[in-house]
């Protein structure tokens, strides 16, 4: 790992990674990955890094107390640093380059006030609420820093925490509006296991406070409780929080807000989507945190051809979002498993559409016990568990005569869509977002070229221990299975028109997650 500490060394780094190198016969550029810190860093900057790893070709960490964003009352001075720490965590999460300016460094001298350097003003109405309101300058100061570093680096992306919400708003709107091609990506808040968020302040906490300290995460928790239970009024659901908080009666509130997550404009009511953010003190130590309130959990339609890794990065993609997995394939199996028991032979459709009157099917899905290793879904059927029951060769060799079937097709897509009702599934096929969830809030059609998915069918083949067919044929029968799905009776492969096409050729499977992972945390927050 390079660590840098002028602008030369930082521009002379990156010219050296933006050498074009040929893939194959054409010219390509290393992509930069950019996360900025002030350091003292923590498992919630790992979760930056480790997903700026994921998408990037290269990963630069800055570390940067930044003294314009300070307030003349606040601990500029006590703010922890531990750089060797820092630089052991950034070698190990294999990050390319650290970039610790001095403050001479980036702004000329040691400590600069706004009136000395050109500033980025941030749009004043996202600036008076939250923590704006509280610490004057304090965006103006993140804003201009946050410039200088993207312009330094001029990344393909700049990680940011949701831990700091109203920063994230604040530089995706500053970088539209400055037309700046550089994606800011959200990333989701890290918790310690009993709820409170990471943090280089909660070292100022001292034991008595630190166990106190999760009580914000529980006050987020109980608005979230009350706005399952249907409370949209602001001022109640901040009432909710206020009681929780009044548990630890040394805490002292700074602010209860929920305001819309993009604008930051207060919300009289929560109808689809709200940021509820709080503020307080626990001695000295200010701590912030926040939750999104949404009316219905999200659903996700991944869509695309065969061959294109859908369900394995649907299964994943469920996983790290925490929303089930509709596994449809284990619905037809089921069904199959059903017909066989009954003794019904599975290619008479009448027969089979009698005995779907009678085939109330259940999922669940259990969280996964590995990185990169999807949950278990299990699966009942009338309440008689059927998990490892469908996975028999009886049932395998049979589930295909019954899946072309409309009338199971039809049986099924009801009960999917009653699933769908509450939210909070991905499902993948061919149709989801056309037809089964026309209404899902992201649709992803995931494609792959005839060629990627002829190479990753013949590394499947031969992992398999199959005969090996060549790349030719594998193509033809591609091509062939398209034509079939596009023009299929039943189901056929649609894309729909607010989906967004994801190309995963070059991609693993790690990188396809995170994509869709990133859209729907953008999507999430802007509607
Ligand atoms: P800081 O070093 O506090 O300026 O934080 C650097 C970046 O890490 C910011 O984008 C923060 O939002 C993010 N961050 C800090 N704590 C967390 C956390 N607990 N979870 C996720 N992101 C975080």
């Amino acid at each position: 790992m390079r660590i840098l500490t002028t602008i030369e060394g930082l521009q002379s780094c990156l010219a050296q990674w933006r050498q074009p190198t040929m893939i194959g016969p054409h010219p390509s550029i290393a992509s930069v990955g950019l996360v900025p810190t002030m350091g003292a860093l923590h498992p919630g900057h790992m979760s930056l890094i480790h997903q700026a790893r994921q998408a990037n070709d290269r990963v630069i960490v800055s570390i940067f107390v930044n003294p314009l964003q300070f307030g003349p009352q606040e601990d500029l001075t006590t703010y922890p640093r531990t750089l060797q720490q820092d630089i052991d965590q950034c070698t190990v999460a294999q990050v390319d380059a650290l970039f610790c300016p001095s403050p001479e460094t980036l702004y000329g001298q040691s400590a600069p006030t706004p009136e000395q350097f050109t500033q980025v003003v941030p749009i004043a109405s996202m600036t008076t609420h939250l923590c704006g309101a509280y610490r004057p300058g304090h965006f103006q100061g993140v804003t201009t820093v946050v410039a200088k570093l993207l312009n330094l680096v001029m990344p393909n992306r700049a990680y940011f925490g949701r831990k700091d919400a109203q920063q994230l708003a604040i530089l995706q709107r500053m970088a539209a509006d400055l037309n700046w091609p550089i994606e800011i990506v959200g990333c989701p808040i890290v918790r310690e296991s009993d709820g409170l968020a990471y943090s280089s302040r909660n070292q100022y906490l001292s034991a008595t406070e630190r166990s106190q300290a999760p009580v914000l995460y529980q006050a987020l928790q109980s608005a979230q409780a009350a706005f399952a239970q249907g409370e949209r009024d602001s001022q109640r659901l901040i009432q909710q929080v206020c009681t929780t908080l009044e548990q630890v009666p040394t805490l002292q509130p700074q602010y209860v807000e929920i305001v819309h997550p993009t604008n930051l404009q207060p919300l009289e009511q929560v109808t689809t989507v709200g940021l509820l953010a709080i503020a307080a003190y626990l001695g000295k130590t200010r701590l912030i945190d926040n939750t999104l309130l949404r009316s219905r959990q999200p659903i996700v339609a991944i869509d695309g051809p065969a061959g294109a890794g859908k369900s394995t990065v649907a299964r994943l993609v469920a996983d790290r979002l925490g929303l089930m997995y509709l596994d449809t394939g284990a619905m037809y199996r089921a069904v199959t498993w059903h017909v066989l028991t009954q003794e019904i032979d599975p290619a008479d459709e009448v027969a089979v559409a009698e005995a779907l009157a009678n085939c109330q099917i259940r999922l669940a899905t259990e969280p996964a016990t590995a990185p990169g290793e999807p949950g278990l879904t299990r699966v009942w059927v009338n309440e008689a568990e059927i998990t490892q029951a469908i996975r028999t060769a009886e049932v395998t060799a049979q589930v295909s005569t019954i899946a072309a079937q409309p009338t199971v097709r039809k049986v099924l897509l009801k009960q999917q869509q009653e699933y769908g009702t509450q939210g909070g599934v991905v499902m993948e096929g061919r149709d989801i977002g056309t037809h089964v969830f026309p209404a899902a809030e992201l649709k992803v059609f995931l494609t792959a070229s005839v060629e990627e998915r002829a190479r990753r069918r013949q590394r499947d083949l031969l992992a398999q221990n199959q005969p090996p067919v060549s790349i030719e044929a594998l193509e033809e029968a591609i091509d062939e299975r398209d034509r079939k799905d596009s023009t299929r009776r039943v189901a056929p492969l649609q894309k729909a028109e607010d989906a967004i096409e994801l190309l995963t050729d070059g991609l693993s499977i790690e990188e396809v997650v995170e994509r869709i992972v990133a859209l729907f945390e953008d999507r999430l927050h802007r509607n």
